[in-house]
């Protein structure tokens, strides 16, 4: 088979308060989507916990300490994230799993694989927690990836938040492109079209900022006009993929209103980019999503796609409004990237 996922009941083990969003029955949801899976004859693994050398990476060793110090105790990091005693272990777990993710699809035994973990990680900053996230699971899969030789590795991120911490972490690297299409503004306040890298790395963040209300028809023409057309023009080695959920029309943060089809549509669209870039090589690493149906909706929806013996184009659903927020978004981006991209308005 052509994907693995790679999945485990003891991301149910980090623990929130009560009523908090990031609630360890998104764990258990993860676990049904992956023990479908396996039904059907699909190849499921458990993780390995990720290295010391491997978060390092990304993260500052005094923040690694800090979030190690954690262990056995209930901690609150931020207004919104808080460590539980077990937390330290099922972070580092949910980091392994996007390394093994990587290592999988880069040691060609595997086209695709699918990380379903949490705590998330897109907000995790180089020395700082924050957002329900500890360590930034997506960037250490994308610097194992450059550790393991890709030259190139772009990271597309649909979270319905920005990712900020991945931004951070790779805003002055040219050999890593971070493409996020979010809610804007909203949560983390990151995520302006103007914020386009530093140094070496300009040019090589794209932030596609959607205001709210934003429906299939947006993320449809912000895929086709900017997303993609980078991804293809960048040429990586490897396509990563911050898959969060929150988006959906059905999520309780969130204020999109993206159908479950329409995830399975970016979907298809990455997985085509990754066949025209980089053989097929793509690894998907989960991040927020706060509806549990939603949730366990949109990750069939995705191991459907990624599972599936051939890439199906276009599963867009049929349109019925103007796109009019993807077309301000597409405006914005283009008036920051023109230097830089060729986008198809
Ligand atoms: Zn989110």
């Amino acid at each position: 088979m052509s994907l693995i996922l790679i999945s485990s009941g003891r991301f149910a083990e980090h623990q929130t308060p009560p009523g908090h969003p990031e609630c360890s029955e998104r764990a258990e949801v993860m676990e049904v989507v992956a023990n479908e899976w396996r039904d059907q004859g699909g190849e499921v693994v458990a993780p390995r916990e990720v290295t010391r050398e491997q978060l390092a990476r990304v993260h500052d060793d005094e923040y690694i300490r800090r979030i190690a110090q954690t262990a056995g105790s209930a901690v609150a990091l931020d207004l919104d994230t808080y460590a539980s005693p077990e937390t330290y272990e099922i972070a580092r777990l949910a980091a392994g799993a996007a390394v093994d993710a990587v290592e999988r699809v880069i040691g060609g035994r595997h086209q695709r694989a699918l990380a379903l973990v949490r705590p998330p990680g897109h907000h995790a900053e180089r020395g700082r927690a924050m957002g329900f996230c500890f360590f930034n699971n997506v960037a250490v899969a994308a610097s194992h990836a450059r550790h393991l030789g890709a030259e190139r590795v772009a990271i597309v991120d649909f979270d319905v938040h920005h990712g900020n911490g991945t931004q951070e972490i790779f805003e002055d690297d040219p050999s890593v492109l971070y493409v996020s299409v979010h809610q804007y503004p909203f949560y983390p306040g990151t995520g302006a079209a103007a914020e386009i890298g530093a140094g070496r790395g300009q040019g090589l963040t794209v932030n596609v900022p959607l205001e709210v209300g934003a429906a299939d028809e947006d993320y449809r023409l912000v895929f086709a006009q900017v997303i993609l057309p980078v991804v293809r023009q960048f040429r990586p080695d490897l396509v990563l993929v911050s898959a969060g959920f929150d988006a959906h029309e059905r999520d309780p943060l969130g204020g999109m209103r993206v159908t479950t089809a329409a995830f399975a549509a970016m979907t298809a669209d990455l997985r085509a980019a990754a066949d025209e870039c980089c053989a097929g090589r793509l690894a998907a690493v989960t991040e927020g999503g706060y509806d549990l149906h939603a949730v366990a909706e949109s990750l069939r929806a995705v191991v459907s796609v990624l599972g599936a013996k051939a890439s199906k184009a276009n599963l867009w659903p049929g349109c019925s409004i103007l796109p009019s927020r993807g077309e301000a978004a597409v405006a914005a981006t283009e008036l920051a990237l023109a230097p830089y991209w060729t986008l198809q308005t």
